[in-house]
């Protein structure tokens, strides 16, 4: 059972339009480096610390995507070489992130976290939050918000978790007709885990964070 082996296999249950962000947190480099062989570029992490080692670590043409929860007083250490932060959750860390983007002069690609899960969800912003935010992005210079995220609850209710990725879609849409209509990048919409991402594909995901179905279990 390998990794690669692994990654084409799932590789085949996806579309071609769709984004596969193989999510590597807790995963050593040498399991990296296997998917990178068979053309994998798109990797993504949870954890400051173990993103920027791994992108320090690994060839520079990987796209390192920031999937988990930020805080504000470690944007720094990302800013210079970030390709995506997915989930934006408070105007403060927009803030932040935009702060660090100029000083690094670069432009940062972001998505904005929806609050999609009915209960045990910490993170992410309530539809109102979301749309303040953006009808404000004119304050936040360098950042480039190219779509949403959202998670579902963690159930093995199909129907519920397919409810809670049509909803971001739809908002997604929303946004798209309105407040993003002359953005042509506004194209990412970022939902789906190992369990659920053929029900987020259904729902019209773009893109999917795959971990446990390409590296196997984690061991915390
Ligand atoms: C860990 C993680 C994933 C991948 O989870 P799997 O169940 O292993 O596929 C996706 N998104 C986020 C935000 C994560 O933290």
């Amino acid at each position: 059972m390998s990794v690669q082996k692994n990654l084409i296999q799932l590789q085949k249950k996806i579309p071609q339009e769709v984004t596969l962000v193989a999510v590597s947190k807790t995963k050593p480099i040498a399991m990296i480096e296997a998917l990178y062989k068979v053309g994998q570029r798109v990797f993504g992490e949870n954890k400051v610390q173990e993103l920027t080692m791994k992108h320090e670590s690994l060839p520079q043409d990987i796209q390192w995507h920031m999937i988990g929860h930020l805080q504000r007083n470690k944007v720094k250490y990302i800013a210079p070489f970030v390709a995506l932060i997915h989930a934006v959750d408070t105007a403060k860390l927009l803030g932040e992130v935009s702060k660090q983007a100029v000083k690094n002069k670069r432009t940062i690609n972001c998505l904005l976290q929806l609050k999609i899960a009915q209960e045990d969800a910490k993170y992410g912003l309530t539809e109102e939050e979301l749309l303040d935010i953006v009808n404000q992005l004119d304050n936040f210079p360098n950042i480039n918000i190219v779509g949403l995220m959202g998670m579902a609850t963690f159930t093995n209710d199909v129907a519920r978790v397919s409810t809670e990725f049509t909803k971001l879609k739809m908002l997604f849409d929303r946004l798209k007709k309105t407040s993003f209509s002359n953005k042509l990048d506004f194209t990412v919409l970022s939902m789906g885990m190992s369990a659920d991402y053929e029900i987020a594909i259904a729902a019209g995901s773009t893109m999917v964070r795959v971990g446990s179905a390409i590296f196997g279990m984690r061991n915390y």
